[in-house]
Order: C-alpha cells, then sequence, then structure tokens
C-alpha cells in the first residue's frame, strides 16, 4: 500500500502528549490496528511491539476475551456513578487484585484513571492517614531523582525529573534521594546491579535532616521505567523498607510499569520479597485496552480511616468521576483471566534468559555504553552525540519504524524495551536482529 498523505489541516488541531508535534507532523507515524503482538500502519505495515505498547499491552493486543467483556459491558452498563453508588464487577476486581495480584495485606484498592491519578491518590491517602493518626506533622514526601511518577502535581513534585521542576515548580513538599545509575562499577550487569545498596543510605541522611516525625512518605518505582530502565541493586530495596519501618515512614511502590507480569510475578514487590505500605498500578491492569489505575493499601490503613468517620461522613474525600469505571473494570476482570489462564505473570521469568543473551548480543555496536535487562525489560544506553542529546536514540527509533518495521521507546539516548508477556523466541529474536541493523548503521 502507497504511504497515506495527510495535509497540515489534517494534523494540526490535534496537540500530542509528550511528542515532538513539529516532527511527527512532517512525517506521520499511524497505526490503524492492533493484533497480538503487532501493530498495523496505515500503509498496512505489520510493525512489532517491543514495547507492549508503552508498557501496558502485557496480553498483547486486541486479545478476544478482553474485547468481548469490554463490549459486552458497554451494552449492559455503560456507566454507574462513582460516588455513593456502586456495580458489582468493582467490588469483584478489587477483591481478585487483593487476593490474586498485590502481595501481603494490601487487599484494599482504590480505583483511578491512570497511573499519575494513582500516584497523587497515594499521596493524598498517605498525607491523611499520616493526619488521622494525630500525625499531623508527617507531611514531607521523600522521592528519588530520575523518578517517574506521572503528570499530576504531587507525581511531578515526587518525581525527579528537572524539566519539570523548571517549567512547573515543586508544588507539594518534597525532598529526592540519589538516583541508582552507577555506570562506573555496574555497566553492562545482567539482572540486578552487584554495587549500590549503599545509595539507600541517602534516604537516612535526610531524615537525619529532616527528621523522621516530618516525614510521611517515601516513594519508588522498584525499577525506574520511563527515565531509562534503572535495575535496583542487590538488597536496595529492601534497606529502604528497613530504614522507612525503623523510622515510620509509608513505603509506597510505584509499580505502574513494573505490576502485572513484567519482570514474572504479579508485582515487583513479590519478585523482589519487599513488601510495601502502597502499590500504585494502572496499564497493565487491563493490557492498557480502557484507561484504569489505583492503589492497594494496606487493610489496617483503610481501616483507620473508616474508625475516624461516623453515619453518613465521608472516609475518603477524594475520587473521580470514572473511579471503577464499568467498562475498565470489565476489562480488568477479562484481562486479570488472561494472565492466569496464560500463565502470564511467570512467563517473564521464562524468557528472561533468552532475552537477556539476545540483549546483550548487541553490547558491542558502536556507541553502546551499557546494556541492562530484568524480567522483560531492557535498555540499552547510548554515549551522546556532541552538543545534541537524545538525537541519536531518536534517530534510532525512526530508523527501527520506519526502516525495520519495529516500535521501541527511548528515553534520554536510551531504547528500553518491553513487548508484549505473550512474546515467544522467535519474536525476541526478530526484535534483536532488527535492531542489530539499526544499531549498526546508527550515526
Ligand atoms: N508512574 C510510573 C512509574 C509510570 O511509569 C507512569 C507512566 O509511564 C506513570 C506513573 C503515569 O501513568 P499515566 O501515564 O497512566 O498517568
Amino acid at each position: 500500500m502507497n504511504k497515506v498523505q495527510y495535509s497540515s489541516d489534517q494534523l494540526r488541531h490535534f496537540w500530542m502528549p509528550f511528542s515532538s508535534n513539529r516532527n511527527f507532523k512532517q512525517r506521520p507515524r499511524m497505526f490503524v490496528g492492533a493484533k497480538d503482538m503487532h501493530f498495523t500502519t496505515d500503509d498496512d505495515r505489520q510493525v512489532l511491539d517491543a514495547t507492549a505498547g508503552l508498557w501496558c499491552c502485557n496480553c498483547g493486543h486486541s486479545r478476544t476475551q478482553i474485547v468481548t467483556a469490554i463490549q459486552e459491558q458497554s451494552a449492559k452498563l455503560d456507566f454507574c456513578p462513582a460516588f455513593q453508588m456502586g456495580h458489582p464487577k468493582v467490588f469483584e476486581l478489587a477483591k481478585r487484585l487483593g487476593k490474586e495480584v498485590f502481595p501481603g495485606d494490601l487487599n484494599t484498592v482504590f480505583f483511578s484513571n491512570s497511573g499519575s491519578e494513582a500516584v497523587d491518590s497515594a499521596l493524598k491517602i498517605a498525607l491523611a492517614y499520616q493526619f488521622h493518626r494525630g500525625k499531623e506533622n508527617k507531611t514531607l514526601f521523600i522521592g528519588r531523582n530520575r523518578a517517574y511518577h506521572g503528570v499530576n502535581f504531587g507525581g511531578i513534585s515526587v518525581g525527579g525529573i528537572p524539566n519539570n521542576k523548571k517549567w512547573y515548580g515543586n508544588l507539594i513538599r518534597a525532598e529526592h534521594i540519589r538516583d541508582t545509575h552507577d555506570l562506573e562499577r555496574n555497566a553492562f550487569t545482567r539482572g540486578q546491579p552487584e554495587h549500590g545498596i549503599d545509595f539507600a543510605d541517602d534516604l537516612a541522611r535526610l531524615i537525619d535532616q529532616h527528621g523522621a516525625s516530618s516525614i510521611a512518605a517515601v516513594i519508588v518505582e522498584p525499577i525506574a521505567g520511563s527515565t531509562g530502565v534503572l535495575i535496583p541493586p542487590r538488597g536496595y530495596l529492601q534497606k529502604l523498607r528497613d530504614i522507612c519501618t525503623a523510622n515510620d515512614i509509608l513505603l509506597i511502590f510505584d509499580e505502574v510499569i513494573t505490576g502485572f507480569g513484567r519482570i514474572g510475578k504479579p508485582t515487583a514487590a513479590e519478585r523482589f520479597g519487599v513488601q510495601p505500605d502502597m502499590i500504585t498500578f494502572a496499564k497493565g491492569v487491563n493490557s492498557g485496552t480502557v484507561p484504569l489505575g489505583g492503589v492497594a493499601i494496606r487493610d489496617d490503613i483503610y481501616d483507620l480511616f473508616l474508625e475516624h468517620t461516623a453515619g453518613n461522613i465521608i472516609d475518603l474525600f477524594h475520587g473521580y468521576t470514572y473511579s471503577g469505571h464499568p467498562l475498565a473494570v470489565a476489562a480488568g476482570l477479562g484481562a486479570l483471566d488472561v494472565y492466569l489462564k496464560e500463565g502470564l505473570f511467570e512467563r517473564a521469568l521464562e524468557l528472561e534468559q533468552h532475552w537477556e543473551d539476545a540483549l546483550h548480543s548487541l553490547r558491542d555496536l558502536p556507541h553502546v555504553i551499557d546494556i541492562r535487562n530484568f524480567g522483560l525489560i531492557g535498555a540499552i544506553e547510548f554515549s551522546p552525540r556532541d552538543g545534541e542529546p537524545t538525537a541519536r536514540a531518536y534517530d534510532a527509533f525512526c530508523d527501527a519504524f520506519h526502516n525495520e518495521d519495529l516500535l521501541i521507546r527511548t528515553t534520554g539516548d536510551i531504547i528500553a524495551l518491553s513487548p508484549p508477556l505473550i512474546i515467544n523466541d522467535d519474536q525476541i529474536d526478530q526484535i534483536f536482529d532488527r535492531l542489530n541493523k539499526v544499531l549498526t548503521r546508527l550515526k
């Protein structure tokens, strides 16, 4: 099929998020369909999806069981008011997530529509929890440099991305521990880096500086995804947990990317064997089909809110019109069935060795300064081009899409890979054969 042409007026009106609108509109990259491991372009090419969309379509695309669940739900109950009213499926999904996905006593679920809203919900719950405990002074949050916790004001405050601070300021009180990226000691590590448990000491330093009595919660991504796949050094997450416990500070894991089988268990908390007090999730919860996110919360946190309210008083002064939307929830139940029936929560563990070997086969190609992996996540870091940071990875992204029928994701000068969990060994080889060609000709 010939390349489809779009007039500038056709493309002018939609302001694309996190995109170079100028570049895209000069040479559009359009998808018109998707099935299993592939997208279909407007010129009818089959593009292999090495990113599960945006880290979300873990079950693969347009899976019949999920599609049918959404279709049937939309014909039966299109909407249900989220405040003071309910529908059975939202309770069913919350219960199943508590029992079948989230570890320990994280059995209470609050629903949002996105990861950003999940994070801001968790921060608010943390503040109100400390308030109900009579610890009103615990209002400071600790995040981490290079963290991405979405785009809302809470999330950008605890996040560690300099552009957010520059453009929007720092709107809730937050301090940051250092990130765990250490190329000098850990470059080309397979799995968890050996060095860096000491980075957790930075938390103890901030607690000394501000006092535990002023800190509500620490929030970290178990693996920082959006800023370039930063794998936690061995023992690091447990050390954060120990410091939080010793200082009566809540620990929130932002598992928007790491949840739902991405690293071979339902959650990163389970894979790393570290129990947080809350987990934020989104994306994979319904395989990216209908906007849905949320927070899994320790039972006793929820109980405390109920103890502090009586009669018809609202216990959590927070919520969204679309919290637990019937379509999103039906998709969540459908996706959960697919995950369990097809063993997708464990699949990344089965594929991990092949994935790791194939990924690291690129280590001697030009400009590559690091390769790292965990579960079905991989990253290739380039040395930046002189005076043109991010250009090298962006060129690789365009080349892969236009010339190799491959969708990858880049952030800075890093390629981040996270295919749907239904991928097979041949498709893994296809990803890295195609990337080999792209990297070999990369300037
Ligand atoms: N938290 C993490 C760890 C993420 O990776 C993301 C998105 O990539 C978000 C939050 C924000 O999610 P959303 O884009 O659904 O708002």
